[in-house]
Order: structure tokens, then sequence, then C-alpha cells
């Protein structure tokens, strides 16, 4: 899933994701609940028509950004106080609040409000934040029961229903990671994520926790691994059984001229690429390397020219659906 943090892919226009395929973006609760603002989205139909997006949205619960971007967060039982790191103001979330925005955005996935454990967390730590979790799952989804109905557009007819996913925390500690997947599961919750990884764990420990707790999860559902990763990552963990995967890298390492490529990474900032008048992947399709050389897209960086942000982006968002089609045709049974 491409991350749509503000209601927009970063530099690349809706009508382009759809061409290269992309079924699903993801949303940030709390980037749109501080700004423009869910009741707003809501007035005006949802983020689906706000944006022009027909297709699949997933909102995170907010959680994770709290805790990453704003500033004197102060977490209780019953929710988290945290001042916005735009404007200072001071707001206070809560697991039904932040279904509340969900469900008035209208995304197609809503995800239960966590605490994303942080890393290194001691056993302590991880089973006070389990704890937490746990609770806030059970408040998501006794709320979202009751409203997820609640927006003025939907008609049963023709109004997808939205769905609800659980996250699985515990930190890197085996057992609690085990005993809150079979905890969610017991909730009959409509997909499972697993949370709090990548962010900062070596990566074996991010495939451990992957691997621990994926047979758990039932496997007529989605399973979703939150936050990840690097190509060679994506496909690893698809090949696991992981069906949804998000990441901000392609876009974020586009605006910072990093190119993913079938030979690897290329910094396209690099001089040697000056007269480079090869495709930026001569094994990839997408428009911009049927198009541009990499001469242009380079000089598109030196210049500090805003096109260069759109199309490493295009590229890196095709190479990236790109292997999720190969894995999925792979493991598809041959078409008769
Ligand atoms: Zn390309």
């Amino acid at each position: 899933m491409p991350v749509g943090t503000q209601g927009t892919v970063k530099a690349v226009p809706q009508d382009t994701l759809e061409s290269l395929g992309a079924e699903i973006i993801l949303g940030n609760t709390y980037h749109l609940y501080l700004r423009p603002g869910h009741e707003p989205i809501r007035r005006m139909g949802g983020l689906h028509r706000f944006m022009s997006w027909p297709r699949a949205i997933l909102t995170d619960s907010g959680g994770f950004q709290v805790f990453s971007l704003s500033s004197l967060r102060k977490v209780t039982d019953d929710g988290v106080q945290f001042r916005s790191h735009l404007d200072g103001s001071s707001h206070f979330f809560t697991p039904e609040h932040s279904i509340d925005v969900q469900i008035a955005l209208g995304a197609d996935i809503v995800m239960a409000f966590d605490e994303c454990t942080e890393y290194p967390a001691d056993r302590a730590r991880a089973e006070e934040s389990l704890r937490l979790t746990m609770a806030w799952a059970r408040r998501s989804l006794d709320h979202f029961r009751a409203h997820s109905r609640d927006v003025p557009w939907f008609d049963p007819k023709v109004s997808r229903a939205q769905s609800l996913f659980g996250i699985v925390q515990g930190g890197m500690h085996r057992d609690l990671r085990r005993q809150c997947a079979e905890r969610l599961v017991e909730m009959d919750l409509d997909g499972y994520a697993i949370g709090g990884l990548s962010v900062g764990e070596p990566r074996e420990l991010t495939l451990e926790m992957i691997a621990e707790v994926l047979p758990l999860l039932p496997k007529d559902k989605p399973r979703y691994v939150m936050g990840v990763g690097y190509p060679d990552e994506i496909e690893q963990y698809a090949r696991l059984g992981v069906d949804m995967m998000d990441c901000v890298l392609p876009t974020r390492a586009a605006r910072h001229a990093l190119l993913f490529t079938s030979e690897g990474r290329l910094n396209i900032k690099n001089k040697q690429f000056a007269e480079d008048q090869s495709p930026p992947d001569p094994a990839c399709q997408c428009p911009v390397c049927r198009r541009y050389s990499r001469a242009y897209l380079r000089h598109l960086v030196q210049a500090g020219e805003p096109l260069s942000a759109t199309l490493n982006s295009i590229h890196n968002l095709a190479y990236y659906l790109g292997i999720m089609q190969r894995v999925r045709t792979s493991l598809d049974p041959a078409p008769v």
C-alpha cells in the first residue's frame, strides 16, 4: 500500500496511482484529524470523495503518529493526551475517538487504537504497553460495532461496509506477541496487523517476530505487517504469507533521489549519471523508465525541480507494486 499521509501520496496524482495498479492506499488519521479535520471531511462525503480516490483506503489509528510526532504525551488507561506538532494545541485521543475519526473519514479498513511499543523495551514496559493495547482493542471493537455506519452517506445498498483490524504488539518478546495474537483472534476481527516492527530493531528480529505471530493469525483473513520495508523484505514477508504491507520508503526515498531498481539502489544524484542515456531501470516498464533517461532524472534533482519527486516516486511505486504483482502471480495457481 502506497502511503498517502495527508490525503495524497506525496507528489503522485491519483490517476497515476490508478494506472500503476495501486488498489489501496493508506491515510493517516492523526494528520487528517489535525488538518483539515475529520468533521469537514465527513461533511464533504468522506475521504474517498474529498481526494477523489474511488479505490480502497486504510487509515491507521493515529497511535503511531501520536507517539512519534507529538510532544508532551501523557498516556493513561483512558487514552493519550498530546500536543499537536503543527500548532501546539492540546488534544485527547481515546480508542473511541480514534474509531470515530476513522468512521468519519470513511476508511474501508479501520485500525484499532494501539500503543506502539518503542524499541528497546524491557519486559515490564512491554507487558504494560501490551495490557493497554489489548484493552484498547476491545474498546475499539465495541465502539466500531456500535457506530461503523454512522456516516450520512452510508447506504447499505451501495456503500461498502467498513472493516476493523486489530494490531499485534508485544515488543520483541515472543511470548507476549503470541499472547496478544491469541487474544485478538478470540475477538474475531476482520483482519490482523503486526505492529511495532521496523522501529529500530535488527532485521533478523523483525523476521523472527513475524514468523512467530503469522501462524497464529487466521489464513482466511488479511494479515498485514505495518511499516515495512525494503524491496527484498516485502518479497520475503509476502512469501511467508503476509498479505498486506505499507511503507513510506518508495516515496520518501524517491524525494531523496534514491531509486530502487532491478540492478540495486541508484542514487540518481551521482555524477556518474550526468550523461547516462539509459533508462533508470532497463528492466522496468513504468511510464518513467519508458520515457526518460538517468541523465534527465539527475538533472531534475540537481536543478531542484519538483518534477524530480514525481518521476522518482512513480518509478519506485511501480517497482514495489511490480514485486507484489510477481509474488501474487507466482503464488496463484497457473491459469487453465
Ligand atoms: Zn520504472
